[in-house]
């Protein structure tokens, strides 16, 4: 199980850092959505072997998932990120008939158009370790949460709306609820929080991290998994473990605020500032909670809201 973990974070962490063309701030979302539609075509049974034709079919399913998550100028270009998903490292591409990738690492000018694709029959192959995951049921589930949590984390309940349009005879609900299991969810949850706030504490600023094993920075859920089976990343905090123990006690809470859209540190009318070890809990009061780069990430109003309203109300 250790081997089969160690192997499931490599990917996972590949697959968090695909290389993406950017404008500005956008990442555009094309390899993503590559992936979650190939994923969508392995679910189905349309794709059996480590054999992924530029097909109708693939096209197709790209173009609904690509509806769903694109921005204003963002164009449903299949050809690029069939293309340039091979500078990653674990996909190349062959025509039919040759044995020989047909780039090295993506080395070709620009993407080939989409006619060009289908006139060389071209087809494209995953790293066998990454194809063995892929074909298993669970874990490829487990890459498709992954990928939604990593790249369109609002947009978590449009995709899966899709996901069941592909499978006959479910409803949405089943789905939704169809969980990964523990260990995978928290370590997805885990390593995209910690990555957000860049494995710094959001109460004091508190940074250790000499792997992104060895670090002294947890991930919190804001609004607890057991009550809101929520694993959002704006439901998750980095904090130390003193301020995760804290907070997981409802002596200190990040809470709505006006000026603040990331949420203020309140602290509970329990502590005292006459006893020393509380003093420095005090003085968070009032402090803005260390923000993530991206907005999107902030956390949800929802989520400071629960904890403002439980850190006035647990006295146990
Ligand atoms: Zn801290």
């Amino acid at each position: 199980m250790a081997v089969g973990e160690q192997i499931w974070e490599h990917w996972l962490e590949r697959l968090y850092n695909l290389r993406r063309d950017k404008r500005g701030s956008h990442e555009r979302p094309h390899k993503p959505v590559l992936l979650l539609s190939i994923i969508d075509l392995l679910d189905r049974g349309s794709i059996k072997n480590n054999v992924v034709p530029f097909s109708d079919e693939l096209m197709a399913t790209f173009r609904r998932y690509f509806e769903a998550v694109r921005s204003a100028n963002d164009k449903p270009t299949i050809e690029n990120p069939f293309y340039f998903l091979s500078g990653d490292g674990f996909w190349d591409l062959f025509a039919q008939g040759d044995r020989n990738p047909l780039y090295e690492k993506g080395q070709a000018a620009g993407a080939p158009s989409q006619a060009w694709l289908r006139q060389r029959q071209v087809w494209g192959r995953f790293d066998p370790v990454l194809w063995g995951l892929l074909k298993d049921d669970v874990s490829r589930h487990q890459f498709r949460e992954a990928l939604i949590a990593r790249y369109f984390p609002e947009k978590r309940d449009e995709l899966a709306a899709l996901v069941v349009q592909g499978k006959a005879g479910r409803d949405a609900e089943s789905v939704l609820k169809e969980l990964p299991p523990a260990p995978a969810r928290d370590a997805a949850f885990r390593r995209i929080v910690l990555e957000i706030y860049d494995y710094t504490c959001a109460a004091c600023g508190l940074r250790l991290k000499l792997s992104s094993e060895l670090t002294l920075v947890e991930a919190a859920h804001i609004i607890p998994f057991s009550v809101g089976f929520n694993d959002k990343p704006n439901n998750g905090l980095a904090l130390c473990p003193n301020h995760h123990w804290a907070m997981d006690r409802y002596l200190i809470a990040p809470c709505p605020d006006r000026k603040h859209p990331e949420g203020i540190w309140k602290v509970s009318p329990r502590l005292e500032s006459r006893r020393s070890g509380e003093r420095d809990l005090l003085a968070l009061s009032g402090r803005p909670v260390l923000r993530p780069e991206e907005e999107k990430f902030f956390p949800a109003r929802e989520s400071l809201s629960w904890r403002e309203e439980h850190l006035f109300t647990q006295y146990s």
